[in-house]
């Protein structure tokens, strides 16, 4: 499979009403005025997924949810499966961020399951990993982050785009971020991770960074090595701020 190209991807999480519609909008005409280097893509609350694909049809947006549940569907209130969201005109999905892990409880296990119904359902997943504060100061980063990423990343990647995205939960929403060395280590950690638990197709997947990105930070952290794009949470809410972190990814 040929490398893929680096991934900004913008997760709006519970924000979001019908006029946010325009900051996609204005992502979109962006890209289709001048190309951007990366894919790009903003990954909305599933009430404005549909909106979204229509608003920006024809432009490389690439238009995403956040959470999937792992059946195509049944008697499970409230949720939605791979097969919705494709129909609402997504085409990627994250999985196991952080707040759905520490929130709802979500297991490596069920991420993982999560993980193969969003390619049943014909989705691109980012499979999100990341330690806790407290398991950075006990020294057991590189143990939990690979130990969540060999566990989260079903065999049944192999041959299909996908994405992990490394978010230290210390980092999301604080304005802080690791140093660029403690980064790198993550990253390449990560990648050797993959590679035990997928053989070749481990090595292709880029492994994005998130956490604080923003538009004075980001040039210099997705130059840093095995960073393969960005999960940007706040800054992808506003189009000029994801735009400027769009344009600092060259
Ligand atoms: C996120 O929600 O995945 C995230 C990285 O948030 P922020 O950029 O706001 O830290």
């Amino acid at each position: 499979m040929a490398v893929p190209r680096p991934l900004i991807a913008g997760n709006w999480k519970m924000f979001g009403l019908g006029p946010a519609v325009d900051e996609a909008r204005q992502v979109a005409v962006s890209l289709l005025a001048k190309p951007a280097a990366v894919r790009v893509a903003i990954c909305a609350p599933a009430t404005l997924v549909e909106r979204l694909a229509r608003a920006v049809e024809g432009s490389a947006l690439i238009v995403g949810g956040q959470d999937i549940h792992q059946e195509a569907s049944g008697a499970f209130t409230g949720d939605i499966s791979a097969e919705m969201l494709a129909d609402a005109g997504a085409t990627m999905v994250i999985l196991g961020h952080s707040e759905r892990r520490s929130i709802y409880g979500e297991t490596d296990a069920l991420v993982a399951a999560k993980a193969k119904a969003a390619l049943r359902g014909g989705l691109e997943p980012i499979i999100c990993v990341g330690e806790t504060l407290a398991e950075r100061q006990e020294g057991r980063t590189l143990q939990v982050i690979c130990g969540q990423v060999k566990a989260s990343l079903p065999t049944e990647l192999d041959g299909h785009a996908f994405a992990v995205a490394y978010e230290p939960v210390w980092a999301i929403g604080t304005g802080l971020t690791p140093t660029l060395e403690q980064i790198e280590e993550a990253q390449v950690a990560l990648r050797q991770a993959m590679v035990e638990a997928l053989g070749e197709a481990g090595r292709g997947a880029p492994i994005l960074y998130g956490g604080s990105v923003k538009p004075d930070n980001a040039a210099v952290i997705l130059k840093a090595r095995e960073v393969g794009g960005a999960l940007v949470g706040g800054a992808s809410l506003k189009a000029v701020d994801f735009l400027a972190i769009v344009r600092a990814a060259g």
